[in-house]
């Protein structure tokens, strides 16, 4: 390798190490569950994942995987429009669309694809995309590769920044509103009902990207469009495969027949990479099929968050306040974030801190994630090391 290439990777990795933002890989030896086996730092509670409903394990889910490998081996070894297409595909692309209420979808091989297929193929000349600033990343990556669209951002959650900017791009076509369904780092809920009204109003088209929400908001789990009975009101929904929908990989854009065509035809991750594996295709589909038949689950997780937040505000914790199942807690610089999640790994709790540039300066937060699959008593251990943690550091005052 070119030394002086090499020299300037070690010197930006110094850095990182000397701002204290580098990050250490944790290996587990066993499947995600609620406690899991980790080589660093032995077994430990697991609050920082998204297997939302406890899925990733599940027998159902995990013996469906193994069927489909038994059926259709590895792979097609080619792109999905040349001769990569299983009969499964078609399957699982028919279950999201009815699971949530859209005529069509199309599978990638992760809402990262989907996001950054779906912008630059609706979005050409004379188009505009207008996106909430605190939207995931695939979704900022997504707009940008629509380098021919207008593109505005609007403070996260201001519908009158929305308007403003809605009205500044009228005479463009298409107009492309997006937001997530959930935002990974507050847990707060996009105010859709007014997002589509305005949407509406000022002849858009509305995208949401409810990976957050699948599984988790809403009655029966289909997200945050149910969670404010908006089913049908929304133009397009895009989400991943690997949260709470089994955990594996992949991702989909739902809409109508028109648009899942086109993007059959142009979208670029579809013409030149290849399907989602059809075991993962065979795990998802199962796991859709157990969430539809158990909402009892998301009633579970809803309980459960609830018991973890009183848990935490009861030790002297103020975490945000949210609806979804991801509970941050503010606690203040990045270096502070890292050394609590540090403690709590080695009183066997496994939560990440969030720092800077990922979250804005001064908020760097621990950011809990609450799964089903937990028991009381190990969110009752989860919340001792929470209290030993934050009386030794100082967060929590005696
Ligand atoms: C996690 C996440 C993604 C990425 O999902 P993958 O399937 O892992 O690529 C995309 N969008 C949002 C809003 C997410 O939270």
């Amino acid at each position: 390798m070119n030394q002086a290439f090499e020299a300037k990777l070690r010197d930006d990795l110094d850095a990182l190490k000397k701002a204290g933002t580098y990050k250490h890989l944790r290996h587990l030896t066993t499947p995600m569950a609620p406690e899991v086996h980790m080589e660093e730092a032995g077994d430990v509670i697991v609050l920082s994942s998204n297997n939302y409903l406890g899925l990733a394990d599940l027998p159902e889910v995990v013996e469906a995987g193994k069927r489909g490998l038994d059926r259709y081996g590895a792979g097609t070894a080619s792109v999905r429009f040349i001769c990569g297409t299983f009969d499964v595909h078609r399957a699982l692309e028919r279950r999201i669309a009815q699971f949530l209420g859209l005529d069509a979808a199309l599978t990638y091989v992760s809402c990262w694809n989907a996001n950054t297929g779906l912008f630059p193929t609706i979005c050409d000349e004379g188009s505009a995309i207008v996106s909430d600033e605190l939207n995931h990343a695939s979704i900022i990556d997504g707009v940008r590769l629509a380098s021919k669209a207008r593109r505005e951002r609007f403070k996260h959650g201001d519908m009158h920044a929305l308007e403003a900017k809605l009205k500044s791009v009228q005479g463009c076509f298409p107009i492309v509103v997006v937001t997530d369904g959930v935002f990974s780092m507050e847990g707060d809920l996009a105010k859709l009902p007014d997002i589509v009204g305005l949407a509406k109003r000022y002849g858009a088209i509305s995208v949401v990207d409810d990976s957050h929400g699948t599984g988790v908001t809403g009655e029966t789990g289909r997200g945050t469009i149910e969670h404010y009975g908006l089913s049908g009101e929304v133009d397009v929904i895009t989400g991943t495969l690997g949260k709470a929908l089994g955990g594996a990989a992949g991702g989909f854009v739902a809409g109508s027949t028109a648009l899942i065509d086109t993007l059959i035809q142009r979208s670029r991750p579809q013409l030149f990479s290849n399907a989602l594996p059809a075991t993962v295709a065979c795990s998802s589909l199962a796991a859709i099929d157990y969430l539809d038949s158990h909402p009892e689950l998301v009633r579970s997780l809803r309980e459960k968050t609830r018991y973890f937040r009183d848990g935490l505000k009861r030790i002297g914790y103020t975490p945000l306040e949210s609806e979804s199942a991801i509970v941050p807690i503010i606690v203040g610089e990045t270096a502070f974030a890292i050394l609590i999640s540090d403690k709590l790994l080695k009183s066997g709790v496994f939560v990440t801190g969030f720092g800077y540039p990922v979250v804005p300066e001064g908020t760097a937060r621990i950011r809990v994630q609450i799964s089903a699959a937990l028991t009381r008593d190990e969110m009752d251990r989860a919340l001792r090391g929470f209290e030993n943690v934050g009386k030794e550091t100082g967060l929590l005052k005696d």
